[in-house]
């Protein structure tokens, strides 16, 4: 099984321990897995109390050293807040992080993922437009090894009047640029878009502009872990992908598909 490098544990919004989800893995086959528990600036919910930040490296370390067979990377998934780029920098910074997912879940104080009634509000053309020039500014700090989730404004199937071809020049072009990688997170599959993020056309566009791309299942339960990944690499195959990219601190490791 290739690395699933996007799942949550009870410390932030996933329902299992950094335990079960190992051995749930383990038993699944893999041979590699990253944790990226949610890190956010803004107090929200489903993020971890950054007050448990030590407790957290100190497990990570712990569960490194004692796991054999299965090779544990400390990512996380962090989101990205415009006006908050240096304490995000810093926060960065101060962990021990094989890599760091930057994710846009808030356009201004819309948490637009899950907050759905929002959509009822606002004019999605310009959602759209503000969401995908979010992800590449997140991409131009430079504080993220991987973008999360792409093209998560489809999240709920409400789409933009407009063709997306353009934007999806723009940002893959930014993403180059930049140096990210992209995740293929196949959790999109359950949610009422139906389909991978990002779509096959955003893919094809990546692939064209040389992004490379790691996989992610966003598991918050242990089942999910690895969740579509057969369908994924065969997906990634047929766009023209040779590799995906893992890391071991911050730095990347090409793994052939
Ligand atoms: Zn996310
Ligand atoms: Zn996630």
């Amino acid at each position: 099984m290739y690395p699933d490098y996007h799942m949550h544990t009870n410390f932030s919004d996933g329902h299992h321990t950094h335990d079960e989800m190992v051995y749930a893995a383990q038993a699944s086959g893999f041979s590699e897995i990253g944790f990226s528990d949610h890190i956010s600036l803004k107090p929200v919910a489903w993020a971890m109390d950054l007050k448990r930040l030590p407790e957290l490296i100190n497990l990570i370390g712990h569960i490194q050293k004692k796991s054999n067979s299965v090779t544990i990377r400390f990512g996380a998934e962090v989101d990205y807040i415009p006006g908050l780029v240096d304490q995000t920098r810093n926060l960065i910074k101060s962990m021990p992080l094989d890599y760091v997912i930057g994710s846009v879940h808030f356009i201004d104080d819309w948490n637009f993922d899950t907050d759905i009634n929002g959509y009822n509000e606002i004019d999605i053309d310009m959602f759209y437009r503000a969401y995908f020039r979010l992800i590449g500014e997140a991409a131009q700090t430079g504080m993220f090894d991987i973008i999360g989730h792409a093209d998560l404004a489809k999240k709920f199937a409400v789409y933009p009047s407009f063709k997306m071809q353009k934007i999806y020049e723009q940002c893959a072009r930014i993403f180059s640029e930049s140096g990210v990688v992209v995740e293929l997170n196949t959790s999109g599959n359950n949610k009422p878009c139906a389909e991978f993020y990002p779509s096959v056309n955003f893919l094809e566009v990546l692939h064209h502009y040389r992004v490379p791309i790691t996989l992610g299942s966003d598991a918050h339960v242990e089942q999910n872990i690895g969740q579509y990944f057969d369908e994924a690499i065969n997906l990634l195959k047929s766009i023209g992908y040779k590799e995906i990219i893992g890391f071991k601190q911050r730095k990347r490791i090409p793994i052939s598909i």
